[in-house]
């Protein structure tokens, strides 16, 4: 493992990144906030400049780059001000076809999606009644000959509007009779072009961010059994091993929110005069921000560990976790300083700051909540009885 520094490693990359992202300056966030729009020229260009196909082998089209290279491109997004959340399942989702699908498969998707033909930006795992305990999810996929036929339900499936394809996580075998516990659940790679309205029901979410964020009804939608990823009922297994590099770029992006709300705190204090100075010479004023800064220092050292870690082919699960624990404590708290240091601005929609900062809040629930992760630190690190999960009591 190497070490990391974050502000040389990478360059020319930051500075790509950086160039894309100044095209979209904060203007074009507040329309589309107003509108809950999907940022659809952003995205273009991000596809354009090869940055969602980073992951992607050279031999499908992509530029081949490992965990770390991706996070330092979604931190260096939401360090612009930017905001990743339309595009970034792409880096992490494609995981689960390169890792566990068939070679069919890969040849057949892959190419199209580092060309950006083909854009697959949803992952349906999540459902109303099971929340964080997919073990008990209920959508089933039942095999008829050469075809599975998918019912159920998924909710906050996002980006699914805006995307041709879809991974989703269905029940194949009765709970009762799985082998185990985590077998029975199945993972499909589903070509949404053409079935809308053909056995797939989608309703839009409002949410207090613009997030693109779906309700998705399946109701007898019949696919092609060759959609099936891997092995029928380890779709459990596939997904976890999925999860790792999910936290790791979530909590990059963190990083970069946490950055942004610094520079723009900092960029304030020192601007803003009352009472005859700056705002920035009071301690008062410092302190959260200062704080703030150490905080992200900790939390983005152990962000690009976990990133070499995962890179060095080990398995960092309480790194990863550990990792978006901080990193979206960080981003957080800097959001905080950064509000307060603003004032009543703090509230108007032109400084964005109001915008970052309820984008911010999202990543201490999604993908995975703060409780779930201290519950896995508990158990993997601390030895104390599992609270979550098969085996809970234990
Ligand atoms: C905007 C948005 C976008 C999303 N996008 C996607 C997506 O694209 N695809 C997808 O599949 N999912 C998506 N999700 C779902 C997201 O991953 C879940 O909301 C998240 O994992 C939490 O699950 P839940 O909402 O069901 O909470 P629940 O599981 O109902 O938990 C509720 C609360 O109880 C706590 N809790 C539960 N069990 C325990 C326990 N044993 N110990 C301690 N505390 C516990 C949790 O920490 C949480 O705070 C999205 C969610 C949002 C809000």
């Amino acid at each position: 493992m190497t070490s990391f520094d974050p502000t040389a490693d990478y360059a020319d990359i930051r500075a790509g990144v950086a160039r894309v992202c100044a095209e979209f300056p904060g203007a074009y966030w507040r329309d589309l906030d107003a509108r809950r729009a999907y940022p659809k020229d952003f995205v273009d260009a991000l596809i354009r400049e090869g940055y969602l196909a980073a992951m992607i082998p050279e031999k499908f089209g992509g530029s081949g780059l490992n965990l770390t290279a991706a996070a330092v491109i979604l931190e260096e997004i939401h360090r612009s001000g930017c905001n990743a959340a339309a595009c970034h399942a792409q880096m992490y989702t494609m995981g689960t076809v390169l890792r566990h699908g068939s070679e069919a498969q890969k040849a057949a998707y892959l190419p199209g999606i580092a060309d950006g033909s083909l854009r697959l930006q949803a992952f349906g795992v999540t459902e109303p009644t099971s929340g964080t305990d997919t073990l008990a999810l209920k959508t089933t996929a039942r095999r008829d000959g050469d075809e599975y036929v998918i019912n159920g339900q998924k909710i906050w499936t996002s980006r699914v509007e805006h995307s041709d394809l879809m991974v989703l996580l269905a029940r194949t075998t009765p709970r009762e009779e799985a082998k185990s516990k985590t077998d029975g659940l199945s993972v499909f790679l589903i070509d949404l072009r053409g079935q809308v309205g053909n056995g797939i029901d989608i309703r839009p979410i409002r949410t207090m961010i613009n997030h693109a964020t779906t309700e998705v009804f399946f109701d007898n939608l019949r696919i092609p059994a060759d959609c099936l990823v891997g092995e029928e009922g380890k779709g459990f297994r596939y997904i976890l091993s999925g999860m790792n590099s999910e936290r790791i770029l979530i909590a990059a992006e963190c990083i970069g929110d946490a950055k942004w709300f610094l520079k723009t705190g900092a960029d304030y204090a020192r601007e803003r005069v009352v009472f005859g100075a700056p705002i920035g010479v009071n301690q008062g004023v410092q302190f959260p921000l200062a704080r703030a800064h150490a905080h992200l220092m900790a939390a983005e050292a152990i962000v690009y560990r976990a990133a070499a870690m995962y890179d060095a082919g080990l398995n960092p699960g309480v790194e990863a976790n550990t990792a978006k624990l901080l990193a979206s404590e960080a981003s957080w708290e800097a959001g905080e300083a950064c509000m307060q240091t603003h004032g009543g601005f703090a509230f108007a929609e032109e400084y964005d700051v109001e915008r970052k900062w309820r984008e911010a809040r999202l990543y201490q629930i999604a993908p995975i909540s703060t409780n779930l992760i201290l519950c896995h630190i508990a158990e993997q690190v601390l030895g104390l009885p599992k609270s979550y999960g098969p085996g809970r009591g234990q």
